[in-house]
């Protein structure tokens, strides 16, 4: 798929910023795509763009609460997980495994979800680059996972479901809790725990170890505690980063499969 970037002017601090919108997005007609802070503005802006290329409109939309405001707006994590069930589960393992997240048909809903998602996670998910916001859901690159935020449903691309088991417990168990900043550090813990984990493998296996061995391993380096069946969740983590090489490095035991 390819990229083509548009330069835009921000219409609040007039610096100039830089829009990618892929071929297939353009070539279907107007185009929606939210640029989030940048180093040298720190707005968030809605961008339009025509299938020529030109941009018919650059919205300011801070107020719709993405950035400057300490709470931002978003659903509680019950909410969303409430509303999107297991679409949710697949949005995190794609944020996990890098791959392009879009959201589609509904601005309101995507940002509100984006930002429920993005608090989960402590390295930035970046909007505009690893979750795409477009109107319309044909819009959407062509080797993203899609979900149409009007009628809740996945429009098309799929994950690696590896971490599902993990993150699916702890979402369960986070909204256990009625606090929602609560919920929502509690999950964003779990998944920091797991790429901390990820690290510690990428840095210290080099040969074939037991998995037991493997968090052994993490606990004492890091005193990070990860249950044996999230280190199928590792391993994932360590794959999307292109280092199937570490995760074959671990042997799972046959009567620890879960
Ligand atoms: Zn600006």
């Amino acid at each position: 798929m390819a990229t083509t970037t548009v330069d835009v002017v921000c219409p609040v601090c007039r610096k100039r910023r830089r829009v990618k919108v892929s071929d297939v997005q353009y070539s279907r007609g107007l185009t929606k795509v939210v640029v989030g802070p940048g180093s040298d503005c720190p707005h968030t802006l809605l961008v339009f763009v025509e299938p020529d290329l030109s941009v018919r409109r650059v919205q300011n939309i801070d107020q719709a609460g993405l950035t400057g405001t300490p709470e931002p707006r978003g659903m509680s994590l019950r909410g969303v997980v409430k509303v999107f069930g297991g679409l949710f589960t697949d949005m995190l393992a794609c944020v996990l495994q890098h791959r392009t997240l879009v959201l589609c048909d509904d601005i309101d809903v995507s940002i509100t979800l984006y930002n429920t998602l993005s608090r989960l996670f402590v390295e930035p998910v970046r909007l505009g680059v690893d979750v795409l916001i477009v109107g319309g859901c044909h819009e959407a690159p062509a080797d993203a996972y899609v979900v149409n935020c009007k009628y809740f449903i996945r429009v098309r691309g799929d994950v690696d479901r590896s971490a599902h088991r993990s993150l699916d417990k702890f979402l369960r168990e986070a909204i256990t809790v009625d606090d929602n900043d609560a919920a929502v550090l509690f999950v964003r813990q779990k998944i920091s725990a797991l790429m901390r984990a990820a690290d510690i493998f990428q840095d210290k296996i080099r040969s074939r170890t037991l998995a037991r061995d493997a968090l052994t391993l993490v606990e004492q380096s890091d005193n990070i505690k990860i249950r044996y069946e999230d280190i199928r969740a590792v391993l994932m983590i360590l794959r999307a980063r292109g280092r199937s090489d570490v995760a074959k490095r671990i042997v799972m035991g046959r009567l620890d499969e879960f």
